[in-house]
């Protein structure tokens, strides 16, 4: 999974398309991410102990992860990313546009150390 908690990304399809957000959950599971501000849905709720009044909640839903993308943290645009080893054998993505490093995605492996 190349996206994570707290990236910022864009909805590149669907009716949200355009909208960027902030990545509040990921389900690897479901290939699905609930981003900030999109796919909002309102949930209505009855009268209970927690809730006393009642009324419409509006609450994100989550969207898949092919209909969105990166936002790259050096070019500022949405990106496919790619993956690969730093020397030291932990992996990163990286933006397919500009090419710069967006992060480490994996822990250190040996086995993808340079020697
Ligand atoms: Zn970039």
């Amino acid at each position: 999974m190349h996206i994570k908690i707290n990236d910022t990304v864009e909805v590149v399809a669907g009716d949200d398309r355009g909208a960027r957000g902030k990545v509040l959950l990921v389900d690897r599971a479901a290939g699905k991410v609930t981003v900030e501000g999109v796919n909002r849905v309102y949930k209505h709720v009855h009268r209970s102990q927690k809730n006393p009044q009642g009324g419409r909640l509006s609450k994100e839903m989550p969207v898949r992860l092919s209909n969105i993308l990166l936002v790259c943290e050096a070019c500022n645009r949405a990106t496919r990313t790619g993956t690969r080893y730093q020397d030291d054998g932990s992996k990163h993505r990286y933006c397919k546009k500009c090419g710069a490093d967006n992060g480490q995605i994996a822990p250190r492996k040996a086995l993808y150390a340079k020697k």
